[in-house]
C-alpha cells in the first residue's frame, strides 16, 4: 500500500541515500571540530535516550537528509541521538552488507510494532526510492540547517 502523503506513518524508518551523494555523512563536510560540537549539541538535546525507541546507552548522531529530485538538493533537515540499533536499522543498507540485514528488519518490526509483510513493503519502497533518485545526475548538498549550532 503506497502512502500518498510521502510521509511514513513509522517512526523507524529504512533511509537509504542515492549512490551519488558524496556528503550524506557530515565528517565529510565539516571539519572533525565542527562535526564534534554538533554532536555533542544533539547527543546533550536527547538527555542520554534514543530519540527513536527511547533505550539508553551509548548514542549515535543520525544525519536526516530530504531530496528535491526536480531539483536535485539533497537538504539536511535534522540531526537525531539514536541507539545503536535504530541508527543500524535506517542504514539497512549497511547493515546487510555487514550480515546484519535480518537484525536490522526484526527492529524495525520491533520499534514499529509491525508485521514481516509491512516491513517488507516499507522496505521495498525506500528501495524504489532509492533507486529513482539513483537516476538524478547530481545532487547539490543543502546543510543550511547546521546554522543553528553555530550562532552561539
Ligand atoms: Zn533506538
Amino acid at each position: 500500500m503506497k502512502n500518498e502523503t510521502g510521509k511514513s506513518k513509522y517512526k523507524l524508518n529504512f533511509e537509504l541515500v542515492p549512490d551519488g551523494c558524496w556528503g550524506s555523512n557530515l565528517r565529510n563536510v565539516l571539519r572533525p571540530a565542527a562535526w564534534n560540537a554538533v554532536r555533542k549539541a544533539v547527543l546533550a538535546r536527547a538527555g542520554g535516550k534514543c530519540e527513536i525507541c527511547g533505550a539508553g546507552g551509548r548514542l549515535e548522531a543520525h544525519e536526516r537528509w530530504e531530496y528535491d529530485e526536480a531539483r536535485g538538493i539533497q537538504k539536511l533537515v535534522g540531526i537525531e541521538a539514536l541507539c545503536r540499533k535504530c541508527h543500524e536499522t535506517k542504514h539497512i543498507g549497511l547493515a546487510q552488507l555487514r550480515g546484519r540485514g535480518e537484525a536490522a528488519e526484526d527492529w524495525f518490526m520491533k520499534v514499529n510494532g509491525c508485521s514481516y509483510a509491512e516491513m517488507r513493503s516499507a522496505l521495498g519502497e525506500a528501495n524504489e526510492e532509492q533507486r529513482r533518485r539513483n537516476t538524478v545526475p547530481q545532487w547539490t548538498l543543502d546543510i543550511g540547517y547546521l546554522k543553528e549550532f553555530f550562532q552561539k
